[in-house]
């Protein structure tokens, strides 16, 4: 297989874009189709502070590393989630980030799970008999908004990819889920104390983020999240790999289809946001979800450490 552009040995193909690159063609090609999909979306502009979140993993560093050769304003930001008994996963992640941020000579804020809680995500998970990808969740958008609130970033960036927002999406249709389909979307624009989202990655498979990964010697983490294994998302990425195996560009072409119908999914009446009495991040009702978790997690833990030190006699 010939690269399209110089007829050198191609590492990648992508029958999806008919086209076949080499290792000296292909990041050049990523870059331009990031700023693409960063103009498509109105993302950002080059004088915007950006929030990079970044998990240790291919998307989010390969995002981080694509920005900044693109010439923006890109922080990282890791948030400790605390997975590490026998894998020592976010210890590794966190390393990770903080050796690639100083590969590209920028800031990594760290916000740790288990010092603003009170319990890590495992133990959240415990303590509330949530499963864990749901606290988790809730932790980690809480924590996005109110550090680039404080530090005053205009716009946080995930590296979420195509395969993560086609199996969404899967799922929301499966399910026809009015809500969660209206708020998904590329960019989601600032409001009440809600900072913007965008997720510039989003027309990349998997395979185009860990190429450029590879070609640019991003050191980034293999392992996936404990949690994660057996997670139906998974299930779905594999259903929708057959189909794009047989029909190239079902991906992308379920994703755009959906996009252009969005609107028929999107109240005309945003519920209202008002500012938590507790925290004064914005939330629907009093107190918000992270200061009613973060209650419970301190009523709990009295009583569960002292069942620890019972069991310990
Ligand atoms: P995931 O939900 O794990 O698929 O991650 C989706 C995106 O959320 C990643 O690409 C990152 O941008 C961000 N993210 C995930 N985990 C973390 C973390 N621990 N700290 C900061 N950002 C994260
Ligand atoms: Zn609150």
């Amino acid at each position: 297989m010939k690269c399209r552009k110089c007829h050198s040995k191609a590492i990648i193909n992508m029958p999806e874009h008919r086209l076949a690159l080499c290792q000296t063609c292909y990041s050049p090609w990523f870059l331009e189709h990031t700023e693409r999909a960063i103009k498509k979306f109105s993302m950002f502009m080059h004088h915007d502070r950006i929030l990079v979140a970044v998990s240790g993993g291919k998307d989010s560093l390969a995002l981080w590393h694509a920005l900044v050769t693109l010439g923006y304003d890109a922080d990282g930001f890791y948030i400790d989630l605390g997975i590490d008994e026998d894998i020592s996963y976010s210890n590794k992640s966190k390393q990770a980030c903080l050796k690639f941020s100083e590969r590209v000579n920028r800031p990594l804020h760290i916000v740790t799970v288990a010092e603003e809680v009170g319990a890590s995500v495992p133990e959240i998970k415990n303590l509330t008999r949530r499963v864990a990808c749901s606290g988790c969740g809730l932790v980690k958008r809480y924590f996005m908004n109110r550090t680039s609130l404080e530090a005053g970033y205009d716009v946080i960036a995930t590296g979420h990819n195509l395969d993560d927002e086609v199996a969404v999406l899967f799922g929301n249709t499966l399910r026809w889920d009015q809500e969660y389909l209206a708020r998904q979307y590329p960019v989601l624009d600032e409001r009440e104390g809600l900072k913007k989202k965008v997720k510039p990655f989003i027309y990349f498979t998997e395979k185009q983020t860990t190429v450029y990964s590879l070609v640019n010697k991003i050191a980034y983490v293999r392992d996936e999240c404990p949690f994660a294994v057996g997670a139906t998302s998974l299930y779905y990425k594999d259903i929708i790999n057959r189909l794009e195996h047989d029909m190239p560009g079902s991906k992308r072409q379920f994703l755009d289809g959906f996009f252009k119908a969005r609107d028929k999914f999107v109240s005309s009446e945003p519920v209202e946001l008002t500012p938590c009495s507790q925290c004064g991040q914005p939330t629907t009702g009093d107190l918000c979800a992270y200061c009613r978790l973060v209650e419970h997690v301190h009523r709990r833990q009295p009583q569960r450490q002292s069942d620890e030190s019972c069991s310990s006699l």
